[in-house]
C-alpha cells in the first residue's frame, strides 16, 4: 500500500525514542542510514525467516501442525522462537474456504519473535482501519484477489494476543524438503495480505 500516514497518537515511549534518536544524530553519534538499514534487516530479512521456519515445519510435519494450531506459543518455542511480543501466540490456518488476515486496529501489535518488526504500512492508519471495514479492498491493493466463496477472517492483534497466518502450501511443493519450503514463505503471506 502506498499510503503510509503515521498513527495519529504516538505513545510516550515512541516520542522519547524519537527525541533520543534526534539527539544522537545531532551529536553525530549515530548514522540515520545505518539505523534504517538495521530496521530494514529486522523487518524483511532476519525476523520473518523465523516465522517461515515455523510454517515450513507445519507443512512438513502434520503432528507439528496439530500442536501449532492447538498451542502456538509452545509449538513456536519448540523451534526456539519466543520472548517479547510473542508470549501469547495464535496461529490461524488458511484453507480452500477460509483466508485469514492480521491487523492491529489500535496500534501496531505484531509477533516479533516470528515476524520481526512490523512494516511501515502495517502501522499506518489506512491499513488499520480499512482491513476491518474493507478487507477484500486492502487485499486487492496487495495484488491478492480471492474467490468470492472464500471467507475472509480478520484478526485484531492486541498486546495480549498475537496472530500468525499459516499460509496454504503452494501447489507443486510436495517434493520439497523443509528448508526449501521455508524459502517459499514470505512475510506478507504470514500477515495474510498475500497468498503463495
Ligand atoms: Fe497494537
Amino acid at each position: 500500500m502506498a499510503k503510509t500516514k503515521p498513527a495519529p497518537v504516538e505513545s510516550e515511549t515512541a516520542i522519547r525514542v524519537r527525541a533520543l534518536e534526534a539527539i544522537l544524530i545531532e551529536k553525530g553519534l549515530i548514522d540515520p542510514k545505518a539505523i534504517d538499514a538495521l530496521v530494514d534487516t529486522y523487518e524483511t530479512k532476519v525476523g520473518p525467516r523465523n516465522g517461515a521456519k515455523v510454517v515450513a515445519r507445519a507443512w512438513f510435519d502434520p503432528a507439528y501442525k496439530q500442536r501449532l494450531l492447538a498451542d502456538a506459543t509452545s509449538a513456536i518455542k519448540e523451534l526456539g522462537f519466543s520472548g517479547m511480543q510473542g508470549e501469547d501466540m495464535v496461529v490461524v490456518e488458511n484453507t480452500d474456504s477460509v483466508h485469514n488476515v492480521i491487523v492491529c486496529t489500535l496500534c501496531s501489535c505484531y509477533p516479533w519473535p516470528t515476524l520481526g518488526l512490523p512494516p511501515v504500512w502495517y502501522k499506518s492508519a489506512p491499513y488499520r482501519a480499512r482491513t476491518v471495514s474493507d478487507p477484500r479492498g486492502v487485499l486487492k491493493e496487495f495484488g491478492t484477489i480471492l474467490p468470492e466463496d472464500v471467507e475472509v477472517r480478520v484478526w485484531d492483534t492486541t498486546a495480549e494476543l498475537r496472530y500468525l497466518v499459516l499460509p496454504k502450501r503452494p501447489a507443486g511443493s510436495e517434493a520439497l524438503g523443509e528448508e526449501a519450503l521455508a524459502a517459499l514463505v514470505t512475510r506478507d503471506s504470514m500477515i495474510g495480505v498475500t497468498v503463495l
